[in-house]
């Protein structure tokens, strides 16, 4: 049932509806969230174990540009849930360890030596336990992505959110966006709408003519136990490993006397069950003994504890979805978050929160064609930011429009592959 008019209205309660809600809160302005979950982060979300990962060297100028800039809005956003223990990624067993070019790798992606160290097995061995050439990025995190949600959604003040609720359609009346329900009839309405509701928004913007190239692709991520007296544990890690997927650091329970590892993830593209499959099982221990470099190892002495499975939402060229459509005003995405949740609801919430206030501004000087000018104002904004215009425009949502983005931006919109195997 509609109540008290709010500022924004975020469609969604996971990690990309938890940025938007903190960034608008903290500006003192009211929101409402909508989201048909039982309880905050009940979709995708529901991660304990999700990296902040800085590093992605070999990847593509602009996703090694947006990677950067998007980790240290992560850990301003996230601050209160990040936990910096620093991350190291393996190089693939078929690359040859060249401290020099890495070096200069990592430079040239504006890593200090602060920031990120190249370690030969032997010295990784000592750092991390595991023997593998690869980079220590110290600066690395992990936040557990469900306690962070219901953290912000449990706030009341000027927060209203709503579980079980199903927003099927939405509409603009000219000042307002209205959230619809089966029936047609009005769930709630602000002038500015956030679709932060993953493969949710495909449905919601097809009445607008748009359509978003998502495609889900599922994924596993496993917890194992191992006894005390496993040769498994000369192999354990003391830190989080990436590389062919990854790998947390093992914990001990001395009242089980077991260590316990989690490890991921499969990468099932097109796939949407929740269901644990025991192939994804199998999939994860061998990414254990790769990870590890102990191919020889038991992977029978690697007991199933637990599993975790989410769908991810991906877009056809793998960049997140994120922005205005100045055509649109006051309708914003934060979706196709894909395999790096953490970054890009940072990213989402920085650049939707200068969209919004431009966008306010514009209403309040009464100009009635003015989203390109609220547009120029925030990218004037974002560029301070190093968001620079073609970064911004290679993830909005623009891109899916046809015929809509200038030719001088849209190679930005090819494919941008990641750097890694397809396990993340
Ligand atoms: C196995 C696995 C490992 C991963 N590891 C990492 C990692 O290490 N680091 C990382 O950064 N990311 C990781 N990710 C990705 C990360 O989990 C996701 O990117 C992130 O959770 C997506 O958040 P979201 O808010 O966009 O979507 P969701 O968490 O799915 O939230 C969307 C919400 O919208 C709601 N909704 C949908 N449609 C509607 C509607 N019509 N009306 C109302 N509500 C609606 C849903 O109920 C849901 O709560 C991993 C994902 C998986 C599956």
């Amino acid at each position: 049932m509609p109540q008290a008019q709010h500022d924004i209205l975020v469609i969604g309660a996971g990690i990309a509806g938890a940025a938007i809600t903190q960034v608008f809160l903290q500006q003192g302005k009211t929101v409402r969230v909508l989201d048909s979950g039982p309880k905050p982060a009940s979709g995708t979300s529901a991660h304990a174990f999700a990296l902040a990962h800085p590093g992605l060297i070999r990847a593509r100028p602009l996703l090694r540009r947006l990677t950067y800039i998007a980790f240290a809005l992560a850990k301003q956003t996230w601050q209160p849930f990040w936990r910096e223990e620093g991350i190291f990624q393996a190089l693939k067993p078929s690359t040859e360890f060249n401290e020099s070019l890495l070096n200069e790798q990592l430079v040239s992606a504006g890593f200090d030596q602060d920031a990120a160290q190249p370690l030969r097995a032997s010295e990784a061995q000592h750092l991390t336990g595991v023997s593998r050439d690869g980079i220590w990025f110290p600066k690395g995190a992990t936040i557990n992505l469900e306690k962070t949600c219901t953290t912000i959604f449990s706030q009341q003040d000027k927060l209203t959110y709503e579980a079980n609720t199903i927003v099927t359609s939405i509409s603009y009346d000219g000042v307002y966006w209205q959230a619809l329900d089966q029936k047609g009839r009005l769930l709630a309405k602000a002038k500015s709408v956030v679709l932060a509701c993953a493969h949710g928004a495909k449905q919601l913007v097809a009445g607008l003519q748009i359509t978003l190239p998502l495609k889900p692709v599922r994924g596993q991520l496993n917890q194992f136990q191992i006894s005390a007296t496993s040769s498994w544990l000369k192999y354990l890690p003391t830190v989080v490993i990436s590389g062919e997927g990854y790998c947390l650091p093992a914990s001990y329970d001395a009242n089980t006397k077991r260590y316990t590892l989690v490890v991921g993830s499969s990468y099932d593209e097109n796939e949407t069950s929740l269901a644990a499959w025991t192939s994804s099982d199998a999939h994860n221990r061998q990414q254990a003994a790769s990870l590890l470099n102990y191919v020889d190892g038991n992977l029978a002495e690697l007991n199933l504890a637990n599993s975790f499975v989410g769908v991810r939402c991906v877009a056809n060229d793998r960049l997140p979805i994120i922005g205005a459509i100045s055509s649109m005003p006051g309708l914003y995405f934060a979706t196709a978050l894909g395999s790096r949740g953490v970054l890009w609801s940072a990213l989402a919430a920085a650049i939707i929160s200068e969209q919004v206030q431009a966008q306010e501004a514009a209403n309040l000087q009464g100009r009635l064609s003015t989203s390109n000018q609220a547009s120029t104002a925030a990218l004037a904004r974002l560029a301070r930011l190093g968001l620079s215009a073609d970064l911004v425009a290679a993830i909005s949502p623009v891109r899916f429009l046809a015929g809509a983005l200038p030719a001088a931006l849209a190679s930005n919109s090819k494919p941008i592959l990641p750097l890694e195997s397809k396990a993340k």
